[in-house]
């Protein structure tokens, strides 16, 4: 029976605290369930609105929620963003002083406090359990629940202590969280955290706004810099490299270009690296350039690109890691510049780890897998979903629903790739092979007497770059592999057997010489873009500039003050008293009364 005051109090909480009209997917659901005292575990994709899930019903609850978080660096702007709004948090963790913590302990022990964020292991020692055992809680939230996967990509082993947190409170409802959906994972939170008996939401895992495009790489870095320049000039964005020599190299060509742009890696000085995350996260067109060390948890609503310069390891992290994009719901980009080079590469990284065979074969497949998103034929979107168990139709905002590749019957080209690999006798690498077939008498092509071979010269009719996507394309087929051992020697696979022999066919993409283009003036299905006229966006531009004294004066990031989706509404309505002003989504009571006559001010000011 659902409890109809407890969902018209949680609305209530939506609306006058958070300033949103409504609850978003599941999360009603969520919030009505946890706080009637049941467990839950939660899968909603990054900027799904997961932090709701476990605020409201902490708010609706007697005592404090106890948030778990291993994102220490994050927990103070979560912490200011609520008292934004008005909702009383701290944190305990081991950036504060003994002091601070044991002022927030006091407070919690006396109940004044809402929300408490608790890193894991914090929250283990005996201290801190005493502390909440002789306190009221509301609920645990177990934020990032996926860290307590071994098969997951960010394991933490204080994660998995958390199975305490049941035996010593059995009468608390807990709720674990995570944005990483494959069944596996899954499997394991629920068993680890023993919440095998607890409901299961699952959100659809797509992100509409988001356009993903991946290219041919040629020159990456100039690649990059012409898609910023062309897609995304002022905006926020973060660009992955897999080196941090290549990181640090490619910020120094951003900024040597114009656009400001800052590093980040895991061998920074732990200082510069903190201090480079806090700009990226308060300015407002900044370019973070990071190994894949900097994002877990990034809250950032506005970043409008993510770039990849090099192929990630899987398509789990490749989903997270372009999730960061766009969780303010208004469109942005996801964008990769894949060569060759890369699948050796990563290959290679394979191969040399220190692993076990099964983890090899693990990382293979998940390779592959990546490899198959990057040469498909077929709409990205429905690859990516179905790779999560979730089944759709052509998205329409990716590069190959926008240009679909014409696809031909590639049987005679791949039969004559495969048969040079072969003549060869599978001991060059793709260089090599492609001369071989283009006819170049290169000192290597001599000095083996390849140009005596019989497909020397058999693929003269084809430019070197389109018999490199073939061969990308025979490896994502599985034909042909790379060899690590040797210097990335081009072998055949079984089954290049049947090509071969003429008793299989192959489909190959047309080759597209890749070209410089303007962004195509395509909207993502179901996104109502807010059109600002130009009176309204100068009142939108005035309001970003009180927006970035404001945030300075706070010391917060400028999206905890509004979201640009908020401003762009009040631009809009062009609200003349606080009371119209209250209907905008986003303006809670407490946003009202710190900032409404502000507000009404800039306004009035600009007519
Ligand atoms: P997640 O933790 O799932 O990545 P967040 O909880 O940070 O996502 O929410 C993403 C964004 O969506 C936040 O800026 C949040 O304020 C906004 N949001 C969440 N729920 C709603 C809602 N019901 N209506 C409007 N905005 C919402
Ligand atoms: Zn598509």
């Amino acid at each position: 029976m659902p409890d109809h005051t407890i969902s018209d109090r949680a609305l209530h909480i939506l609306q006058t605290i958070f300033g949103y009209p409504s609850f978003r997917g599941q999360q009603a659901d969520i919030v009505q369930h946890v706080a009637q005292g049941g467990d839950a575990l939660v899968l909603m994709p990054t900027g799904g609105g997961k932090s709701l899930c476990y605020q409201i019903p902490a708010l609706l609850r007697d005592g404090v929620g106890v948030v778990v978080s291993p994102l220490i660096a994050l927990m103070q702007d979560q912490v200011d963003a609520l008292a934004e709004v008005g909702v009383r948090a701290a944190f305990l963790n081991s950036t504060q002083s003994f002091d601070e913590a044991m002022q927030t302990e006091r407070r919690v022990r006396r109940g004044e406090i809402d929300l408490v964020y608790v890193a894991p292991e914090r929250l283990m020692t005996s201290r801190c359990l005493e502390l909440l055992e002789s306190s009221k809680i509301a609920l645990f939230a177990i934020d990032e629940a996926h860290c307590v996967s071994q098969w997951g990509h960010d394991f933490r082993p204080e994660y998995m202590k958390l199975s305490v947190l049941h035996e010593r409170f059995p009468d608390v409802p807990r709720i674990a969280l995570t944005a990483t959906a494959d069944p596996q994972t899954r499997a394991e939170i629920a068993h680890n955290l023993q919440l095998d008996d607890a409901p299961q939401f699952v959100s659809s895992f797509d992100r509409p706004n988001i356009r993903y495009q991946i290219v041919e790489k040629m020159n990456a870095r100039k690649q990059v810099l012409d898609f910023i320049r062309d897609e995304h000039p002022g905006d926020a964005g973060i660009v992955y490299c897999l080196s941090r020599k290549k990181v640090e190299e490619t910020a120094e060509f951003l900024n040597a270009n114009g656009i400001p742009a800052l590093p980040y890696h895991a061998g920074m000085d732990m200082q510069v690296r903190s201090a480079n995350q806090a700009r990226f996260l308060r300015e407002e067109a900044l370019v973070m350039v990071a190994t894949i060390a900097f994002g877990m948890g990034i809250d950032k609503p506005d970043v409008r690109f993510v770039a990849h310069l090099d192929l990630p390891k899987s398509i789990e992290g490749y989903y997270q890691e372009t999730g960061r994009a766009g969780r303010d719901g208004a469109p942005a980009d996801a964008w990769m510049a894949y060569g060759l080079q890369d699948v050796v590469q990563q290959r290679r990284m394979i191969d040399e780890s220190e692993a076990g065979d099964t983890y090899k074969r693990i990382q293979t497949a998940k390779l592959d897998a990546m490899l198959g998103l990057c040469e498909t034929l077929n709409c990205r979107r429905v690859r990516l979903l179905d790779y999560f168990g979730q089944p759709s139709g052509p998205c329409g905002n990716c590069d190959i629903c926008i240009s679909p590749p014409v696809s031909f019957d590639g049987t005679v080209k791949m039969q004559k790739l495969l048969s040079s690999i072969y003549r060869v006798e599978q001991r060059f690498g793709a260089g090599h092979v492609i001369d071989v077939l283009r006819g170049v008498e290169s000192d290597k092509v001599k000095q083996w007497r390849h140009d005596k071979l019989s497909t020397f010269g058999v693929g003269s009719d084809a430019s070197e770059a389109e018999w490199r996507a073939i061969v990308r394309q025979a490896i994502a087929l599985g034909l042909i592999e790379v060899d690590h051992d040797s210097y990335g020697a081009l072998k055949l696979t079984d089954q290049a057997r049947p090509v071969l022999r003429g008793e299989q066919k192959v489909q190959l993409r047309e080759y597209q010489k890749p070209a410089r283009q303007k962004r195509q003036a395509v909207k993502p299905k179901g996104y109502v873009e807010s059109e600002l006229s130009r009176t309204e966006q100068a009142i939108f531009e005035k309001l970003r500039w009180w927006r970035v004294e404001t945030a300075r004066k706070h010391n917060v990031p400028a999206y905890v003050i509004f979201h640009d989706a908020t401003m762009r509404e009040i631009a809009k309505a062009k609200p003349g008293s606080l009371n119209d002003l209250r209907n905008i989504s986003g303006v809670g009571e407490k946003k009202l009364e710190t900032y409404g006559e502000e507000i009404v001010a800039v306004i009035a000011g600009m007519s």
